[in-house]
């Protein structure tokens, strides 16, 4: 072949990769980078096409720059092929001639004795119209063992390089003029070709560390947000939300949104887009929302989609840092209520005590009240006045000793006297007395009734007790009338009876104090503020538990379970039943 004169001095060269060096130091996206590149290296070259064929990381491009009008450029991520070594590109399935003699450069390096072959593997040709004869033992598949590159391009120059340790890539320059690369030229483009595979390296290891560094700068602030105390879930949605558009790879057109049940937070500006990532919010195998990363417009893909494979495990860290927050928020409350509960059990069995003294200790003298009073009435000739006085002390003791009755079965110091029992039946049989009180006040009763519902042990007349005093309450929650629901059902070894009006309901305030003796919101002759009291004796002493309900306007829901009979019941239940 004949020799050239070089175009460019060896300062020019090396000015060149240091060209190279200073781009890749960017950090641009791979496209990006080799376009810059490609145009560098045909206007310094005066090639008319550059080629390059990478494998980077297990992964194969080819970009290609040819000179026109304009130069135009274009990149493509070349899909893997099964069973290909993973050193050889392109691979044995090579159709054209110059795809062959690519596959025969990487293939047989160190170089073999073909003509335009040089010691460090490159190959040159300045007439591809001729026939190029392959060694006999070439692993390139050839009919003949022949090949013609042809085409427009005469001048071919192929230098294999490697990018990392052992990925061996081609860079193609070719030109439509004949002999355009001289032998001399050869070692100064290996030089450049060496330098692009450190440059290719670095690129990726300053993309990759920017991306790391956004990551970081996301998942830290997350963890300062989710830190602050007395901060509220709202406040730490919002908060994360908008740390994530600037961990993106295009900030600028990123947006976000996180929703939890029904409530969600969005990133300045948020829009629908063009590609959309999520990640599911789930905590306790339970989806609970989403998180959702936006491009509002249109990029270039990347090799991997339109977003890149650090940010879809962004997102996913993300969204299980928000279930974290999630679950512990919920086990914080579950925590709080139970303490609020165990508490207000507390609460009511001190009460439970001191009702039960007061009771005991105003039981003898209101007997003696009541004796004497009953006595001095027997007395004939008393003037009418005074019998009537004596009528009023009696009444007002009889009025008394209800209520010591009263507190004494919250108290439970009045044992159940236990059989088995029907909780329809008892249901029933209660709403008898108080079906005509109902109608009267435009009250619309339904029964939701369990048909062969299991029977429990307890003692009848203080469910019936039970059930009136709730009835009662829902009627005077009612005065416009309205809607009362008994639902029977059972679950888990529970009987369960529900009773929801639509009437008045409650406040938080009024709720937590409802089964408090004498707690009553109503006027002294409409309420004694034992009622629930009662009821909260009755069922305790049976083993049962209630659940309240209510809100403001929405009516109230009292839900009573009491254990079927022989499922879990305690061994004090079992000895009042045998006391009966
Ligand atoms: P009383 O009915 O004598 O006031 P209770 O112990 O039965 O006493 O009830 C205590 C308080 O609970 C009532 O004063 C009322 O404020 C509230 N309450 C009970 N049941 C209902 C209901 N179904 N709807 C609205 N408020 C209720």
């Amino acid at each position: 072949m004949k020799a050239v004169p070089i175009h460019k001095s060896p300062r020019e060269f090396s000015d060149l990769s240091c060209q190279i060096l200073r781009n890749a130091n960017r950090g641009i996206l791979r496209r990006d980078f080799l376009s810059g590149i490609s145009r560098l290296i045909i206007d310094f070259s005066g090639c008319d096409a550059l080629e390059m064929r990478l494998k980077e990381r297990n992964r194969h491009y080819r970009s290609e720059m040819i000179r026109g009008k304009k130069l135009a450029f274009r990149m493509e991520v070349i899909p893997e092929v099964k069973n290909e070594p993973s050193e050889i590109f392109p691979g044995p399935g090579a159709k054209t001639d110059l795809e062959k003699l690519c596959a025969f450069i990487i293939q047989s390096l160190p170089p073999s004795s073909l003509s335009g072959i040089v010691a460090r593997g490159s190959f040159w040709i300045g007439d591809t119209a001729k026939e190029l004869k392959l060694p006999a033992s070439s692993p390139v598949k050839l009919r003949g063992n022949t090949i013609r590159i042809g085409g427009e391009y005469k001048s071919l120059l192929i230098i294999p390089f490697t990018v990392g340790i052992k990925d061996i890539s081609l860079i193609l320059f070719k030109s439509k003029k004949a002999n355009f690369f001289g032998e001399n030229e050869i070692p100064l483009y290996e030089g450049i070709a060496q330098n692009l595979g450190v440059a290719l390296v670095h690129r990726h290891t300053q993309v990759a560390l920017r991306e790391r560094v956004k990551e970081f700068t996301c998942l830290y602030g997350i963890a300062k947000i989710v830190a602050c105390p007395d901060i509220s879930l709202k406040e730490i949605l919002q908060n994360t939300v908008e740390l994530l558009p600037p961990a993106w790879l295009y900030p600028e057109i990123t947006t976000a949104r996180i929703t939890v049940d029904r409530y969600s937070c969005r990133a300045p500006g948020f829009a629908a887009g063009v590609s959309r990532l999520t990640a599911e919010i789930i905590v306790n195998e339970i989806t609970r929302g989403r998180v959702e990363v936006i491009y509002k417009k249109e990029k270039p893909k990347l090799d991997e989609g339109p977003f890149l494979r650090e940010e879809r495990n962004l997102i996913d860290t993300v969204a299980q840092k928000i279930a974290l927050v999630l679950e512990r928020r919920q086990a914080e409350e579950d925590r709080a209520g139970l303490q609020e509960q165990l508490r207000h059990a507390d609460r009511l069995a001190t009460i439970g005590q001191l009702a039960a003294g007061v009771a005991h200790e105003l039981n003898e003298p209101l007997g003696s009240i009541l004796g004497f009073a009953q006595l001095s009435r027997r007395n004939s000739g008393l003037p009418q006045e005074v019998d009537r006085d004596l009528q009023k002390i009696i009444n007002a003791s009889l009025h008394a000793r209800e209520i010591i009755k009263k507190l004494m079965v919250f108290a439970r110091q009045m044992p159940p006297r236990k059989t088995a029992v029907s909780l329809n039946q008892i249901v029933e049989e209660g709403i008898y007395f108080l079906e005509s009180r109902c109608a009267k006040s435009g009250i619309e009763l339904v029964r939701k009734f369990l048909p062969a519902l299991p029977e429990i042990t307890a003692d009848p007349s203080q469910l019936h007790q039970v059930l009136i005093n709730l009835i009662v309450n829902a009627i005077q929650a009612m005065p416009k009338g309205g809607k009362l629901t008994l639902e029977t059902l059972a679950k888990d070894g529970q009987v369960v009876l529900i009773v929801r009006d639509t009437g008045t309901g409650m406040n938080k305030d009024v709720l937590k104090k409802i089964f408090t003796p004498f707690f009553t919101t109503k006027d002294v002759h409409e309420g004694t503020g034992l009622g629930l009291s009662v009821v909260h004796g009755i069922i305790t002493s049976h083993g049962g538990s209630i659940k309240v309900e209510s809100r403001i306007g929405a009516g109230a829901r009292f839900e009573i379970q009491l254990p079927i009979k022989g499922f879990g019941a305690t061994k004090e239940n079992e000895q009042n039943g045998k006391d009966s």
